[in-house]
């Protein structure tokens, strides 16, 4: 049958990898479709992930720094929380950049269909719509940005509303009195945050010795420090086995060395993970390879195994993250148009966005050990720099890595306030092939604790005279 549409690019998915490959390919003159499933486009980042977690996260810094004011001489009087207003904030925010996608999409003429794509053969996908009409579009390259979606448990009644995914914890339903979070990875970390500063007792249950798995203990250790003092409990080493939806509470069984074998709780957050969308969109019938972990597999300028059709995000690795996402989308669209485009970059940074943040680029220290690379480090401590103290917040570290021959910049480590934003220059320094003296002979701004990361390097040099 004929198709209803045409498009010289179609994207499958309209999260930030599928917006810009989209608004760039249309930037570079071509008919692009955008396919999104929900009304909004913006995808798990802006929708239920990165954006309102961080306008959560936001009010739990300010929730903890009035708490921690009172050592300083200040005491606020105990917050009002009014949950619906929190929530209202939070989706203000996603409204304002959904809305901006909407328009910027708008402006470029790029057509958005709504409704849930798979293909249909090796140039056409077939949206169906939430009634159930269908229309199909033909397509001379496409991009799949289908993303992921969270992994579920089979000894989880996922169905009971007190056990909730990321998504629903978002939602602010109500503060438990006990929280338990199953997994401690980084969102399951930032949204304990937003529940213990809202006056939940969270406990942690991680299986692996530490938390954070992929970040140097070095880099994680102050934050587990805080949140041990802080939390209920933190279990490692430990995992959960079963979970029972009771009248009175979900009872839940442990298996550890330092857990109970059961216990109750209010509410159970499951944050162990995401698993690409790779085996929902029919990609055999276009003839794309999709591997055992539904990841479909891509060369450097996003192609996969079928020519003209590209992935990018989530769906094609790790680490699955937004900013990795939005190049990879770059790049497809570029090289779809002809560029000489490629994804090539030295480093992804990733950040936990705690309190203190947990940020690291490039290599981490365990990687240069199993890789056997020769490095030098420079590790400052904040204890030493002025700023942090003045803040009142001095359990952070700055840890930079440099390749004992060249003494380039391989890899950085920084947990304290604000890592998420510092790690940036670290990246850069990565990206451009800065040494230690590079980084060292950088006047940075004082009191800041941007400095940090000039001392670490002059540490790594051994030129550092002074740690103020
Ligand atoms: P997605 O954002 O998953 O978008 C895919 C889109 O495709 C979705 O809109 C989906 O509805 C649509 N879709 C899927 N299948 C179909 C189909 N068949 N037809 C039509 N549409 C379809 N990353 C960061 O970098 N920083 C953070 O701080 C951060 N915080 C996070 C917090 C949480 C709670 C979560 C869950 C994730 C977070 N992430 C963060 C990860 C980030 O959200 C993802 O890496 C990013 O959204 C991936 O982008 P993507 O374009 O690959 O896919």
């Amino acid at each position: 049958p004929p198709a209803d549409k045409t498009a010289e690019v179609v994207v499958l998915g309209g999260g930030p990898g599928g917006y810009t490959a989209a608004f760039r390919a249309a930037d570079l003159g071509k008919k692009v479709i955008l396919i999104e499933r929900y009304p909004v486009i913006g995808g798990v980042c802006l929708n239920v992930g990165c954006i309102p977690s961080k306008a959560l996260l936001h009010m739990s810094v300010i929730l903890n720094e009035t708490k921690d004011m009172t050592a300083h001489g200040i005491s606020f009087a105990q917050p009002e929380i009014d949950l619906d207003k929190m929530r209202g904030y939070k989706n203000s925010v996603i409204g304002k950049l959904t809305g901006g996608l909407a328009a910027l999409a708008k402006q470029r003429k790029v057509e958005v269909v709504t409704g849930y794509g798979k293909f249909s053969s090796a140039n056409s996908i077939t949206v169906t719509a939430d009634d159930g009409s269908e229309q199909t579009i033909a397509f001379e390259k496409a991009v799949i940005a289908a993303g992921s979606r969270v992994i579920k448990l089979p000894f989880i009644p996922h169905d009971d509303p007190r056990v909730m995914d990321s998504t629903d914890a978002l939602e602010l339903a109500e503060i438990p009195k006990r929280l338990l979070v199953i997994g401690g990875g980084i969102i399951g970390l930032e949204m304990a945050q937003v529940y213990d500063s809202l006056g939940s007792k969270v406990t942690i249950v991680e299986l692996g010795d530490t938390i954070i798995p992929g970040a140097d203990k070095d880099i994680s250790r102050p934050l587990l420090k805080r949140i041990k003092a802080r939390y209920e409990n933190v279990f490692l080493k430990s995992k959960v086995t079963h979970v029972e939806a009771q009248p009175g509470g979900l009872v839940v069984s442990f298996e550890g060395k330092d857990c109970p074998t059961q216990d109750t709780f209010d509410r159970v957050l499951v944050a162990v993970g995401r698993t690409p969308n790779g085996k929902l969109i029919d990609a055999e019938k276009a003839g794309v390879a999709v591997n055992d972990w539904s990841f479909i597999e891509v060369d450097d300028r996003q192609q996969t195994n079928v020519p003209h059709i590209y992935a990018i995000g989530d769906i094609v690795g790790q680490p699955m993250l937004a900013h990795k996402a939005v190049h990879e989308g770059k790049v497809a669209a570029e090289v779809i148009c002809g560029l000489p485009s490629a994804f090539t970059p030295m480093g992804i940074p990733s950040v936990a966005y705690t309190d203190p943040e947990v940020a690291w680029a490039g290599k981490t220290e365990d990687q240069l050990k199993a890789e056997g690379v020769e490095y030098e480090k420079g590790a400052f401590p904040w204890a030493a720099s002025g700023r942090s103290l003045s803040i009142g917040r001095d359990e952070g570290l700055t840890k930079a890595l440099f390749c004992a021959k060249t003494h380039r910049l391989l890899g950085a480590g920084i947990v304290g306030t604000n890592a998420g934003e510092l790690i940036a220059e670290a990246m850069l320094a990565i990206e451009m092939g800065a040494d230690m003296q590079d980084i060292g002979l950088t006047i940075h701004p004082h009191p800041t604790l941007s400095e940090t990361l000039g001392f670490a390097a002059e540490m790594a040099e051994g030129t550092i005279t002074d740690l103020i």
